[in-house]
């Protein structure tokens, strides 16, 4: 489609004649409930200036029909000057009225304004989501974050339903049965974060308030909005409790009054991410409201974006970057601040910094050694390069080294930047240089080198420790060495760790310093006995892969669950997974690891980590030869620690769900049924409707549930998870017909929901069925282009992705990949990143297999 894929020469361009004053959106959604109707009507009416005069523009809008044009009084044929894409307009005056009235489409896809039915009640939901491009999905608009605007939104929706958008509703009136909503002016915000939320939601209200320094009080009107259904389930108490916390925090770091009045949450269903910072109108993905039990990993997950994305409010929403090469300026802030946040603001999370070391920074180093990796601060030259940049450098990476940041120039430095970046800066646009010069005042460090090498670079370092020892077992010399193209400055703590009485391994010294250049002597570290343990990056200060001495290794073979400080045994958790994956460490050996220790992992979430890494290592990085091997090792050890694990914890609700992952043998498939027909019972577990599922996905894929058995779990649970599940757990059955019925569901139709696409997905691609799967790879290549051209970049997305025949780990699949990569040059940059990394994966686990086999 012209015009779809907007370049940044383009908005360059359109910003340097415009300045937007306002838009009207008008839209009608009286239709939604009804499944015929497949359009809304929406009316845009745009005030904008032109600084050069009879110049000619044009709009974003991507809508099956618009009706009308006026420009200027001027009415313009929609045939003529509606391409697809954009409406263009000529003839510019210095001010200018423009009117776009539109049939715009519901989506099914999370992008632009969604609807979804409810199964359980037949409700109809609806609710936006733009990120980065989107809104132009309904109503026209200039879609570039750069022309900020105050937005004034009018919604016709049946009469029962209620209406959010950013701004607080000035009226409603009624019309039989239908009710418009009208909606204050918005402050001037961008595009991509203008929001409406419509249906019959159930909320929860709420309220803060905060006496500001200037004597007046802010008062924030609260909402937490879910679908009816979900509503018994729905912990608002807990989501607003930390809400509180959040805004009590932020409001003492950031000092700039909430600026977007009232502040709701809505949890929606079918949502493609986490959540979307919509200033005053929150989104999140409806699984954070949990229909059974969870363990706390989750709590704090959900925490941790409640938080993320009050802090957009400020960073992003406040003040947003000028072109996507910035987003870092809000991702990574808002990524720092979830787990400083969770920390900082006194809620019950008090590990989030382990998670963080454990988790967050796993996706940053997997994303930074693709080939396809980039500098925090990235060169975006479309929109196709901005959809693929929400991505693990961005968000991870991006807040690590801010937290890095923080240990170098201060954390009194970085808030009051932070204070003086609003205040300069409030409603408006912003880029690296804007951020710098501000910090470079407050911390009083020239930060432009710094800059240069952890923003404006690509990559990982790696740090090694080098020990020398003298005759008496006492270090002469502890140096640091680092790898990698750059060199960076890296503010590390290093920890010296050796047994207590109690056999545990503790911290017996620490030191801090500056490594920089290749190698760098730890000051202070002559003289000490050797310890039984060096862990470098100790407190996670910095942003790098971490290496062991061969003495400090052995160490942790024989002891890594002995490290009593949960911050230090996340890191060498972590350390070993990384050489795991770099074919430093064999994948057995991985495994052993993780069945001697994780049995008494107390971190939750490093536990569930554990699990999940555990059985990524035997499915794809294990010598296919010790396959079978580790996957029964892995569910024995599921079986036992199940057994023993204190009833009704976390951690046994953990390893059940670890037991459904790797269940393969007759005893454990048994007692998956067992658990299923009630008539096994682990003491304290409670099977109840997701785990349900997930006992059912493992019997699906070991070919032992029926498809009547499964239609009926989803009578008994007729609801969008259900059917998501029921789904998935079809396409999980090892036939070929089911990967087939798989397969076209989501290729051969248009019609299937982003939610549907996803399920289907996953059970198709069970690693276990990997000879049935191998037959799609060939058919996976040839369709690659005609996908990314006919489908919405969000389900390309996953459809490219997700069908790569990740499992067939062998060098025939590694050609295949190649020789598409080296057939299709000249494909769009988007779709060749995404096989690229794919097709890296795919090198890295034959790089392990090799390793495992010796
Ligand atoms: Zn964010």
């Amino acid at each position: 489609m012209p015009g779809k894929n907007l370049s940044r020469d383009e908005a360059q361009q359109r910003a340097s004649i415009l300045t937007v004053d306002s838009y009207q959106v008008r839209l009608d959604v009286t239709s939604a409930p009804d499944p015929a109707a497949a359009t809304f009507r929406s009316t845009t009416t745009i005030a904008f200036r032109c600084a050069e005069p009879g110049a000619a523009t044009f709009l974003d809008l991507l809508a099956p029909a618009v009706r009308a044009v006026t420009l200027n009084g001027r009415s313009l044929d929609p045939a003529t000057a509606y391409d697809g894409a954009r409406v263009h307009v000529d003839g510019l005056a210095a001010e200018n009225t423009l009117t776009v009235e539109a049939d715009c489409a519901y989506s099914r896809t999370g992008e632009g304004l969604h609807r979804f039915t409810d199964p359980a009640d037949g409700e109809t939901y609806l609710y936006t989501h733009y990120e980065p491009a989107d809104a132009r999905r309904v109503f026209a608009t200039f879609e570039q974050p750069d022309l900020k605007a105050p937005f004034d939104f009018t919604v016709t929706a049946p009469a029962a339903w209620d209406v959010r958008s950013n701004a607080p509703h000035r009226t409603v009136t009624e019309d039989g049965a239908a009710r418009t909503w009208e909606f204050e002016p918005t402050r001037p915000i961008s595009t991509y974060l203008t929001a409406v939320v419509a249906g019959p939601y159930h909320v929860v209200r709420d309220h803060y308030s905060r006496a500001l320094a200037d004597g007046t009080v802010l008062d924030i009107p609260l909402a937490a909005l879910c679908r009816r259904s979900l509503a018994p389930y729905f912990d608002a108490d807990e989501i607003l409790g930390v809400t509180k916390l959040g805004l009590d925090f932020f409001h003492e770091k950031f000092d700039y009054p909430y600026p977007f009045g009232k502040y709701d949450q809505a949890f929606v269903p079918e949502y493609n991410i986490g959540a979307m910072e919509n200033p005053g109108c929150v989104t999140f993905r409806e699984e954070f409201v949990f229909r059974s039990k969870v363990t706390d990993a989750a709590y704090e997950a959900r925490a941790n974006v409640v938080l993320h994305e009050m802090a957009h409010m400020w960073f992003g929403d406040l003040v947003t970057m000028r072109w996507w090469d910035d987003l870092w300026l809000k991702e990574s802030f808002a990524d720092f601040m979830g787990s400083y946040g969770l920390v900082g603001a006194g809620t019950r999370y008090r590990a989030a910094w382990v998670t963080f070391a454990n988790q967050r920074k796993a996706w940053a180093y997997r994303q930074d050694q693709f080939p396809t990796t980039h500098p925090i601060t990235a060169d975006i030259r479309d929109l196709e390069d901005a959809k693929l940049n929400f991505d693990g450098i961005t968000y991870a990476k991006g807040a690590s080294v801010l937290k890095q940041l923080v240990a170098y120039a201060g954390a009194d430095a970085f808030f009051e930047g932070a204070r003086r970046y609003f205040q300069r800066h409030a409603f408006g646009n912003t880029e690296l240089a804007d951020l710098l010069d501000i910090l470079e005042e407050t911390s009083g460090r020239d930060l432009k080198s710094w800059a240069a090498a952890w923003l404006q670079t690509a990559g990982v370092n790696t740090l090694t420790p080098q020990l020398t020892v003298d005759a008496e077992g006492r270090i002469t010399e502890l140096a640091v060495l680092q790898d990698g193209d750059v060199q960076r400055p890296h503010r590390i703590a290093v920890g010296l760790y050796d047994r207590d009485a109690d056999g545990a391994l503790v911290r017996t010294e620490r030191f801090e310093l500056d490594v920089t250049g290749a190698r760098t002597v730890v000051t202070g570290a002559a003289g000490h006995a050797r310890p039984a343990l060096v862990l470098l990056n100790d407190d996670d200060l910095t942003y790098c892969k971490i290496r062991f001495d061969e003495e400090s290794l052995e160490t942790l073979r024989t002891g890594l669950g002995d490290i009593k400080d949960d911050l230090a045994r996340a890191l060498a958790w972590s350390a070993v997974w990384n050489l795991t994956r770099d074919a430093l460490m064999p994948a057995r050996d991985y495994v052993a690891l993780v069945l001697r220790f994780a049995g008494q992992e107390a971190n939750i979430g490093v536990l569930q980590s554990l699990h999940a890494q555990a059985k990524g290592a035997v499915d794809l990085y294990a010598d296919p030869a010790w396959r079978g091997e580790g996957g029964r090792l892995l569910a024995d050890s599921a079986l036992r620690e199940l057994r023993s694990a204190a009833p009704g914890s976390d951690h046994q609700l953990a390893w059940a769900r670890f037991l459904a992952q790797t269940a393969n043998g007759s005893e454990h498939l048994g007692l998956v049924r067992g658990l299923l027909a009630g008539t096994a019972r682990i003491d304290g577990l409670e099977v109840d409707q997701e785990l349900r599922w997930a006992l059912w996905l493992t019997l699906a894929a070991a070919g032992q549930a029926g498809e009547e058995e499964l239609a009926g779990e989803f009578a008994a649970d007729n609801t969008a998870s259900g059917r998501r599940q029921y789904t998935q757990c079809l396409a999980a059955r090892p036939t070929p017909e089911a990967k087939a019925a798989a397969w076209s569901a989501v290729i051969d139709s248009e019609e299937l929901p982003n939610a549907l696409v996803e399920a289907n997905i996953a059970g198709f691609g069970v690693p276990a069925h990997r000879d049935l799967t191998a037959l799609y790879a060939a058919p996976y290549f040839k369709l690659l282009e005609r996908v990314w051209a006919e489908r919405t970049i969000e389900i390309a997305m996953r459809i490219v992705g997700g069908f790569f025949p990740q499992a067939q780990v062998d060098e025939a699949t590694l050609a295949e990949a190649d020789a598409w990569l080296s057939g299709h040059p000249d494909a769009a940059p988007a779709l060749r990143r995404l096989v690229l990394e794919r097709r890296d994966d795919l090198a890295r686990a034959l790089r392990a297999q090799a390793c495992d086999r010796g």
